[in-house]
């Protein structure tokens, strides 16, 4: 199928050859045929040679790449991908594996399929789009979500009305299911049990991006005092009980989190007094706390969103993991985190390092984290990899 084209300035097709999946609107000499937002269009050199296509856009990226090939986008189309990404989590066991049912199924430019999130809990799948073309195409790959996923997924709930870019002159943005519709809400991870609440909830509803660093986690939990900062809906929390906690503390500024914690824990752990949860500002705990504490989590939402906040960003973290230097008790362990794309491996790791040096403590690096296999980083976009963690001993 021909699909109207947009044309590059001489030069700019460097990134697309080396299979970088965005083209921004500063490198289109033009535009033919005026394009909706989210209509696929081929993009062509500056001479005329086909080189990918992709949903078109109004905004700084102007194409997010589906195909280097020139081909229809159609039901096999999605078929096709979502097959791939399928096969990928069997290859993870995260498929039909009794002891977890939440995984991350489709990861944007991970998965080949930027714009696009679909995270599984259970029976039910939620999409969400972060482009216009992944919206106006959402139908279709509902379908082909159905088709390949069979019985694993009976309801798909889609959820854009916060992610899509409110610019764009797109109708009928509303969240719902797209095909079947259960109350249930309750899904499993690493044998733990969790509420997840997609309609309301952060992301699609449940950090899955922890699972392997929760898993880590337990390891280390065995008679220690724990809290668990930022702890939305108590992933860290529930996982440090199992793993022998001492006593777990939750904090997070936000008393709904705190609920979806205490639901949390009490479904794992009915009756079990280890644990209390308290809805405050992560400064203020912090300054507030004693010194009871030998392994604190710090898992904080994106400190900084755009390139131009990182100088702030960066200053938050270290004043952040300052404070938990301060207080850790000797031998200590801190898990502590970055999820902002902006900031790189080695500016995280520098906050913290400043952060450890005006403590003057003995800190040792013990594992360097990451997001896991189930959010993939397209080596042509390492911009994907978001996620960045360390564990560290605190003498
Ligand atoms: N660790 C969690 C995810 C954390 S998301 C998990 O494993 O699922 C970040 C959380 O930080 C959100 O729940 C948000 O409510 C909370 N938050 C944001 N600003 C905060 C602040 N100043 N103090 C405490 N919590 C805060």
């Amino acid at each position: 199928m021909a699909y109207k084209k947009v044309f590059l300035k001489p030069g700019k097709e460097d990134s697309l050859r080396r299979f970088h999946p965005w083209v921004f609107s500063g490198a289109l000499a033009r535009v033919e045929g005026e394009p909706e937002e989210g209509e696929v269009v081929d993009v062509y050199t500056s001479k005329k040679e086909f080189i990918a296509c992709g949903h078109y856009q109004i905004g700084s990226i102007a194409v997010r790449v589906l195909s280097f090939k020139q081909e229809t986008i159609d039901a096999d189309f999605w078929k096709r991908r979502l097959q791939v990404a399928k096969d990928l989590r069997v290859a993870l066991g995260l498929i039909g594996n009794p002891k977890n049912n939440t995984y991350r199924l489709v990861h944007g430019e991970g998965d080949n399929l930027p714009g696009l999130i679909i995270d599984v809990y259970d029976h039910t799948a939620v999409m969400q789009a972060h482009s216009a073309g992944m919206h106006m195409d959402r139908l279709a790959i509902a379908d082909a979500l159905d088709a390949v996923m069979g019985d694993v997924v009976q309801h798909i709930y889609y959820k854009s009305e916060t992610t899509l870019p409110y610019k764009a002159d797109l109708v009928a943005i509303e969240n719902g299911f797209l095909k079947g519709g259960s109350p249930e809400n309750v899904a499993m991870e690493n044998g733990l049990l969790f509420h997840v609440d997609w309609l309301k909830g952060q992301k699609t509803g449940f950090f899955v991006d922890q699972r392997e660093n929760r898993a880590l986690l337990e390891r280390y939990a065995h008679g220690r005092s724990v809290l668990n900062m930022f702890c939305y809906t108590g992933g860290f929390s529930f996982y440090a009980m199992r793993g022998g906690a001492k006593l777990v503390h939750s904090v997070d500024s936000s008393a709904k989190a705190i609920d979806l914690t205490n639901e949390n824990v009490k479904l794992n752990f009915p009756g079990d007094d280890r644990h209390q949860a308290y809805a405050e500002d992560a400064f203020k705990y912090l300054d507030r706390m004693g010194d009871q504490y030998d392994l604190i989590i710090l898992d904080p939402p994106a400190f900084a969103k755009h390139r131009d906040a990182l100088r702030n960003a960066l200053r938050g973290y270290t004043k952040l993991n300052a404070k938990a230097f301060e207080k850790i008790r000797p031998g200590g362990i801190l898990f502590t985190f970055s999820c902002s794309q902006v900031v790189s491996k080695q500016d995280f790791r520098n906050a913290v390092f400043t952060a450890a040096a005006q403590s003057g403590r003995s800190v040792r690096i013990l594992h360097q984290l990451t997001q896991p296999g189930d959010h993939p980083v397209n080596i042509y976009h390492p911009e994907g990899e978001y996620l960045k963690g360390l564990v560290l001993y605190v003498e």
